[in-house]
């Protein structure tokens, strides 16, 4: 990317515990010692009958779904909701084969749509294969409009629109277009190195039996097995409700080593989103970005730093030796960097927002 966002320190004077951030109780106690503050005011906030609706632009694999289910997990599920708007026209066009639910899609478009293309012009496009690329964005906001009202008093994620550069300027009117009440509304910006992508996308493997995911180098099992023939280290499955468990080799899907090259082309859509929103001016920003260059390694705490988890074979015993240091590799400028857990990512989303709220 051409901008680059500021480092959000995470750093808190007087907190000198440190946290377990893949336990949920440990979580929660980390949040409050980091932005216990803003977390209350949050909750007024939304108990006051509040809410806000956030545009999430980041590239595809950055985290949003993540981000987004801690941020529930910190303030209420009840009271977010996180809208894809790639499942929701997915949604629509599995919606629209049933007559009864189709019927009930045209009965809200007759209210609400407002666009070039007619009515049933748009359902034989939303109908047809191509949807993505046939359905006009006034359809789209119309769909969107639909979902809303189904929930009422909740905050909204809406996560994957704008999807094309000329979709942007409709985020500027979005709240009227869907007459979100005069709630606030904000782009959540997600700044993260392809170089991030693309290693996690080149780890990252499944249980055959159960799906848990997990990744080889960042998110390991208990168990670690090594492979003489092919001389490569292995996760086996360690959830306690798997029929694999302490037995099934985790593997990775077909494709996968190639990284980010299948969506490289999304990759750098996203990109040109990103930066045409951060220049855009009365609609407030959040800055968030996943990693923190080795030099500025004193903002944050280092148990928010990504583990990497290096192995290596004894011969002699025929175990394998597991060991833990900060991943760090070079992000897409050539810097050497950091990259951070979800949670302290979300540290800085909160602290920021309560500034926009004015909370
Ligand atoms: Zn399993």
């Amino acid at each position: 990317m051409n901008i680059e966002f500021p480092v959000f320190s995470t750093k808190t004077p007087g907190v000198a515990e440190t946290f377990d951030m893949s336990d949920p109780v440990s979580r929660k106690k980390y949040f409050q010692a980091k932005c216990g503050q803003e977390i209350e005011k949050l909750k007024i906030f939304f108990d006051q009958g509040n809410t806000f609706i956030a545009y999430f632009l980041g590239k595809k694999n950055s985290g949003k779904g993540t981000y987004c289910k801690l941020f529930s997990e910190i303030v209420g599920e009840e009271r977010i909701v996180h809208l894809s708007v790639g499942d929701l026209v997915r949604q629509a066009n599995e919606d629209a084969k049933d007559a009864a639910k189709l019927a009930e899609i045209e009965q809200f478009m007759e209210k609400n749509y407002r666009g070039y293309m007619s009515i049933s012009e748009c359902i034989n496009a939303l109908l047809s294969r191509d949807v993505g690329s046939l359905l006009p964005t006034e359809f789209i906001l119309a769909l969107t409009k639909m979902e809303i009202a189904k929930h009422p008093r909740k905050a909204i994620f809406l996560d994957g629109f704008p999807r094309k550069m000329d979709q942007i300027s409709y985020s500027l009117y979005f709240r009227d277009l869907i007459n979100y009440r005069q709630d606030p509304d904000m782009f959540i910006l997600i700044d993260i190195p392809n170089t991030i992508i693309d290693a996690r996308i080149k780890s990252r493997v499944i249980c055959p039996i159960c799906h848990t995911p997990r990744n080889t180098n960042l998110l390991r099992t208990k168990e670690i097995g090594y492979d003489k023939e092919k001389k490569e280290f292995y996760l086996i499955c360690d959830n306690p409700q798997c029929t694999g468990y302490g037995k099934e080799r985790m593997v990775g899907k077909e494709g996968d080593d190639k990284g980010i090259e299948a969506i490289k082309d999304r990759l750098a859509t996203d990109e040109a989103l990103i930066e045409k929103a951060y220049g855009i001016y009365g609609v407030p920003k959040i800055l968030l970005r996943n990693s923190v260059p080795l030099a500025q390694k004193e903002t944050v705490d280092s148990y928010e730093l990504t583990p990497e988890f290096v192995y290596s074979y004894e011969e002699s015993s025929g175990q394998v030796q597991v060991q833990e240091k900060p991943w760090t590799l070079k992000d897409d400028q050539g810097k050497e960097v950091y990259s951070l857990m979800p949670p302290p990512v979300v540290v800085s989303m909160i602290k920021q927002m309560a500034k926009i709220l004015e909370l």
